[in-house]
């Protein structure tokens, strides 16, 4: 675990063994402990591990704080839940049935990952309606004898939210901010299926700019400081793979063929920033050809080569 302030680590959950991949917060006051996205039920043991290292049992932990309900941020949720009943979840509005009833969300995330599912994440509990603490954004939430400012954060997810504490100056962003495995400032915009929002990505980013935050702690991966700058990469690149992403819509060839020329280029596209060992990180952290699909759907939604 890693100190990011006073009472906030974080830890790496080694996502199918890899580093850098997923991390997730723990915020401890006297209160109890909050986990900000637990990650998925396949890195449980991990993070049961992680935790132990500190002194925290399950029994700890009072609160889970989700960004958004993807897999890989929201998967162990439901099993966390099972068995610590006194946990409450704080997930957006649009997020909230699915934990309840994750069948829908669950055949979507099958359709992408087909028979990988088991294998990347594992099993996924439903969260009973009675520890859903349900937020639209706008609120102040107390968690961990801190208060949060709650902002909802559309543009990876219709259902991303982002929580800022002002006493340490750490915002937690989920995926609103990007992908940055390492220090080097390349910031990669994952854009998975199915409500990718050019538009509304950029004014999330507005919002969590105004926040004037010290450190941004981003799901993949870590904390990072300099905000301003970490987030105009982050738009630098929102633009720089969206335009990429419609040229190959606008092609007259077979969706095979454009899903190759996709992700082609955009290997290309993170070599141009980053030695290639590095680019690797990010292809795992937001496969290209995920991003494809996102970017693809977003653009023919718009009458894009349509
Ligand atoms: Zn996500």
């Amino acid at each position: 675990m890693q100190t990011i302030a006073r009472g906030i680590t974080y830890g790496d959950l080694m996502f199918l063994g890899h580093p850098r991949v997923i991390a997730t917060a723990v915020l401890q006051g006297p209160a109890g402990v909050a986990l900000v996205d637990p990650g998925p039920s396949t890195c449980l043991g991990r993070l049961r591990g992680l935790l132990t290292e500190q002194g925290i049992g399950i029994g700890d932990v009072r609160t889970v704080l989700l960004t958004h309900i993807h897999l890989d941020h929201a998967g162990a949720t439901g099993t966390l839940v099972r068995d610590n009943p006194a946990i409450q979840v704080y997930v957006h509005e649009r997020g909230a049935p699915h934990m309840a009833d994750p069948a829908k969300l669950l055949s979507s995330a099958r359709r992408l990952y087909g028979d990988d599912m088991d294998r990347l994440w594992g099993e996924f509990w439903p969260v009973p309606h009675d520890n859903l603490r349900v937020l639209s954004g706008g609120e102040r939430i107390s968690v961990a004898d801190r208060e949060f400012e709650v902002a909802y954060t559309p543009g990876h997810a219709s259902h991303h939210i982002s929580f800022f504490d002002r006493s340490s100056g750490v915002a937690f962003v989920g995926d609103a901010a990007g992908i940055r495995t390492g220090s080097d400032l390349f910031v990669l915009p994952p854009t998975p299926p199915p409500d990718i929002d050019i538009d509304a990505w950029k004014a999330s980013v507005a919002l969590i700019d105004r926040w004037q935050a010290e450190t941004l702690f981003i799901t993949h991966f870590g904390p990072h400081g300099e905000p301003g700058t970490h987030l105009a990469s982050l738009v630098e690149h929102l633009d720089g793979i969206a335009a990429l992403a419609k040229t190959i819509v606008e092609r007259d060839v077979a969706d095979e063929e454009r899903v190759r020329l996709f992700t082609d280029e955009a290997r290309r596209y993170l070599q141009r920033h980053m030695p290639d060992s590095a680019a690797a990180v990010y292809d795992q952290a937001a496969p290209l050809w995920q991003c494809w699909l996102g970017l693809a759907r977003y653009w023919k939604k718009r009458g894009v080569g349509a």
